[in-house]
């Protein structure tokens, strides 16, 4: 198999030079052209010889997508987007435009094993983890697209990243690097379900990206209703990592609480949540359940969604609700390529 270009840093790829013959300076002349510059071929690259193209074209792989459908909502201009990959799976990626900047919502993997209830990535099971250079040009493609920097990163698209740990852990290193896209660390968020060995694994990183846990339930029974991973890691653990993040990185959590109708929308369910996680350095993001036609789940009203954060106001909890993007654009996780593939079946 060829190596993967993409997904080396300056030092990889100057050694890898090295073993082609090359000098190891070279390394400082391509590694902006996949960066930076976010080209689509080796061809592009104006300053390598026509014998280093032939070299690199024979040894690697260049990673990039295949933009096969694009979506714009009327409501509020997201855009999602629909890549193929070079073995013909397909990831989706979200493009949300933010007063602070452009902000893209990635893929971690091809599918998911982690089974939430009401989500769509999930239904058909993981396939494969992707690799830091997929994870990476799901953004320089958008941002070569728009012809805007994108200036935030969250890992919330489809599949769970710490199920990808090291290619994660690659990906944020290379998104963050000064020589390539530089994008600061405190503007990328990973957002996890909850696996407390890499939460806390991660917690000694060193990094100051945002974690975001997905709670969904504040009772260890709710939660595991709604998620089986939680059977494996036990509420308080997750609370526990998710301090344990904070006390190691100085970085406050997210907790992410999908509103689910009549599940756990409820004012006794917030009155537990606040305690739960009362005295912590957190933010509670309300995300009204968006529905998906496999599951008969139901979104609360919206006279609901207010009283559950207003009753975790009056706990002190710093709460906001999540503004709803891309809902007339099958803006939830993993709904667009289902959608597709259930397309290609028909046809
Ligand atoms: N695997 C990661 C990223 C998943 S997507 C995680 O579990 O955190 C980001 C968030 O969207 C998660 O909190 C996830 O539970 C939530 N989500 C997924 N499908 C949803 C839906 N249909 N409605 C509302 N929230 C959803």
């Amino acid at each position: 198999m060829k190596a993967d270009i993409k997904s080396w840093n300056q030092e990889e790829l100057g050694e890898f030079l090295i073993s082609l013959g090359e000098k190891p300076f070279r390394a400082k002349q391509i590694y902006p052209w996949l960066h930076v510059k976010h080209v689509e071929s080796f061809e592009e690259m104006t300053d390598i010889s026509n014998k280093l193209k032939e070299k690199l074209t024979n040894s690697c792989e260049l990673t990039v997508l295949k933009q096969v459908k694009v979506q714009q909502s009327k409501l509020d201009g997201t855009r999602k987007y629909l890549f193929a990959l070079a073995d013909g799976n397909m990831i989706e990626s979200v493009l949300m435009g933010y007063h602070h900047g452009n902000s893209v919502c990635i893929s971690s993997q091809v599918g998911c094993r982690m089974g939430c209830k009401f989500c769509a990535s999930t239904l058909d099971g993981r396939v494969r983890n992707l690799t830091p250079g997929e994870m990476l040009d799901q953004i320089y493609r958008i941002q070569r697209e728009i012809g805007e920097r994108v200036s935030h990163v969250v890992v919330m698209g489809m599949g769970e990243p710490l199920d990808n740990y090291e290619n994660l852990l690659k990906f944020i290193q290379l998104l963050s690097d000064e020589n390539g896209m530089n994008i600061s660390q405190r503007n990328i968020t990973v957002s996890t379900c909850g696996i407390v060995p890499n939460m806390r694994r991660l917690a000694e990183e060193k990094l100051q990206i945002t974690l975001a846990l997905s709670l969904h339930g504040a009772t260890q029974k709710k939660r595991q209703e709604l998620m089986p991973i939680a059977k494996k890691y036990e509420i308080h653990q997750v609370v526990e990592a998710c301090e344990y993040y904070f006390q190691r990185t100085g970085r406050r959590i997210t907790f992410e609480y999908s509103l689910v109708g009549g599940t756990n929308d409820g004012e006794e369910d917030a009155r537990q949540l606040s305690r739960l996680i009362s005295g912590m350095n957190c933010h509670v993001n309300l995300i009204p359940v968006n529905p998906i036609k496999e599951q008969n789940y139901v979104q609360p009203d919206q006279k609901s969604v207010l009283n559950f954060k207003n009753k975790l106001e009056k706990y002190g909890i710093n709460v906001t609700i999540r503004r709803e993007m891309g809902r007339d654009i099958e803006g939830a996780c993993g709904q667009l390529r289902k959608r597709f593939s259930e397309r290609q079946g028909e046809g």
